[in-house]
């Protein structure tokens, strides 16, 4: 049996512009985080942005959010300018890779471990497995497109502290270059 109210449906509930609650079953709607609270701030984060960037007449639905991978996954639909498409876009990719960096559990800055290959971002207290290593000058360093259904991908480094993403230049940083 599922509790009444998680903090999941509480999320969902807090947001209702951008979520359709399914009454009695709230884990049957779209977009009914599949994730642990550690991540909360991530998707309120998201879900502000999201607000501010849509217009009166667009509409925006998310279609699943959930932890893949160790990283959050989020996928959407909307009838939007692209101008708001873009934004949004932009938003997801902001809690995306501040998810890289957060420990699911409890929210502190986290990093990817393996636990005999399942993958997780954690803090060091909730860490199971072995951290996987990252290339020197690579932290936080992702690959993303730069728009909505584009092939333009860039390379950007996630700055925890203002919570922004810094586009860095390939090819790399890697010292032995
Ligand atoms: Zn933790």
């Amino acid at each position: 049996m599922a509790q009444d109210r998680d903090w999941r449906t509480e999320f969902m509930l807090s947001h209702t512009r951008l979520f359709d609650v399914v009454p009695d079953e709230p884990e049957r709607s779209f977009g009914y985080p599949r994730c642990e609270a550690g991540w909360r701030d991530i998707l309120d984060r998201l879900c502000f942005r999201i607000q501010s960037a849509l217009k009166e007449n667009e509409k925006f639905e998310f279609v699943r959010i959930k932890e893949k991978f160790g990283v959050l996954r989020i996928d959407w639909n909307g009838e939007l300018s692209d101008e708001t498409a873009t934004s949004i876009h932009e938003a997801v990719n902001l809690a995306t890779a501040r998810s890289a960096c957060t420990c699911d559990l409890c929210g502190a800055e986290g990093r990817l471990y393996s636990d005999d290959g399942w993958l997780a971002t954690s803090c060091s207290e909730h860490a199971a497995g072995e951290a996987v290593a990252v290339r020197s000058g690579f932290e936080n360093v992702r690959v993303m497109r730069r728009r909505p259904g584009s092939p333009d991908m860039y390379q950007a480094r996630y700055d925890r502290e203002t919570d922004s993403l810094i586009e860095v230049s390939s090819p790399s940083p890697d010292p032995e270059q």
